[in-house]
């Protein structure tokens, strides 16, 4: 993800010292777990006094987490650092693919095979079952692409995309280059015929994305605001889906008072989790807010799945968390 603001800036150089030491409790609970209810419905989601756990605390800047059990385990993609890792359910930490062209997002196909998103390569790729990448997207009407942040599987097997700047502005999260795109769009990659098709261009920095368990909403998370832009948007919205390939014009579903929603994630109910600076929010399917799940390093990714589809892991800046919840991630179909 993009520059922080000054808060959370100022919050991490606070913490930096505290960084190396969390290495060393990496797989124990957290001493002090920050379930943080803003409605009585949260209690649905978690139980009181679950522990944040740390599952991992060795990477520069982990974002695109995805569960995937064939795949041995969680995926992760240290972003900074230009490699991936899995996670195994038994903790066991190792390289997933290095280097990996920055990779950023991550979601599986209708066949369960790895889609990702390269800052660095400015395209989004899928993983064979023999490990060799298959380019899906790297242009649109002929130009590049800006650099695919993160990705969503729809119910009808077409991979959704955002394409917000980050990867070419950020020099320790891709190349340098001016856009050739004249817009941040949110992309569709069709199932049939492999087109890339531009589905809006009405989100300043379209990053998170996610699709309501009925694939009817499509929420993508805006960080305009993290763009050295305090006045940009930093919300996100919920486009309404028609025939699962237009969307209609968006309503804001929430909106945060200061920091950036990333990565997004929706469970079984369609409740909508957010990584925000402070943590994870998760929202009704209204948009109101039930609760937090406080990090004390900037949350940036999320993912549900795990052995049996309750825990949420969390990417915080070098951390990677896991809290199990009572609800789970929406079956795939
Ligand atoms: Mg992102």
């Amino acid at each position: 993800m993009p520059t922080l603001p000054r808060r959370a800036l100022q919050r991490r150089m606070f913490l930096g010292g505290a960084l190396a030491g969390l290495a060393l409790s990496a797989s124990r609970a957290s001493a002090a777990p920050t379930l943080r209810a803003d409605d009585p419905r949260f209690g649905d989601v978690v139980e009181p006094g679950t522990p944040l756990r740390t599952l991992y605390a060795g990477g520069r800047w982990c974002e695109g987490l995805c569960y995937a059990a064939h795949l041995g385990g969680l995926i992760v993609s240290d972003v900074r650092a230009n490699r991936m890792v899995r996670i195994a359910d038994d903790g066991a930490v190792g390289v997933f693919r290095d280097p990996s062209n920055n990779a950023n997002g991550n979601t599986l196909d209708a066949e369960g095979r790895l889609i990702t998103c390269e800052h660095r390569g400015r395209r989004v790729v899928r993983r064979e079952p023999d490990g060799r990448l298959t380019v899906l997207a790297d242009s649109y009407e002929g130009h590049p692409l800006n650099s695919p942040n993160d990705a969503a599987l729809a119910p009808d097997g077409a991979i959704w995309f955002t394409d917000p700047v980050f990867g070419i502005t950020m020099p320790d999260e891709g190349l340098m280059a001016p856009p050739e795109q004249p817009a941040r769009r949110v992309y569709r990659i069709d199932p049939a015929s492999g087109r890339v098709e531009g589905m809006t261009d009405a989100v300043g920095q379209p990053n998170g994305i996610a699709f309501s368990p009925d694939g009817t909403q499509l929420y993508v998370s805006d960080t305009s605001a993290a763009l050295k832009n305090p006045e940009g948007a930093r919300a996100i919205l919920a486009f309404p889906v028609r025939e699962g390939r237009r969307l209609a014009p968006a309503r804001i579903f929430a909106t945060l008072e200061a920091g950036v929603p990333d990565g997004l994630a929706v469970d079984a109910d369609g409740r909508v989790y957010a990584a925000c600076f402070d943590g994870v929010r998760v929202h009704a399917p209204d948009g109101t807010r039930l609760g937090r799940i406080a990090t004390a390093t900037d949350a940036a990714n999320i993912a549900l799945g795990g052995p049996d589809g309750r825990r949420l892991f969390i990417g915080a800046g070098a951390v990677v968390h896991a809290i199990d919840l009572k609800v789970r991630g929406p079956a795939r179909g």
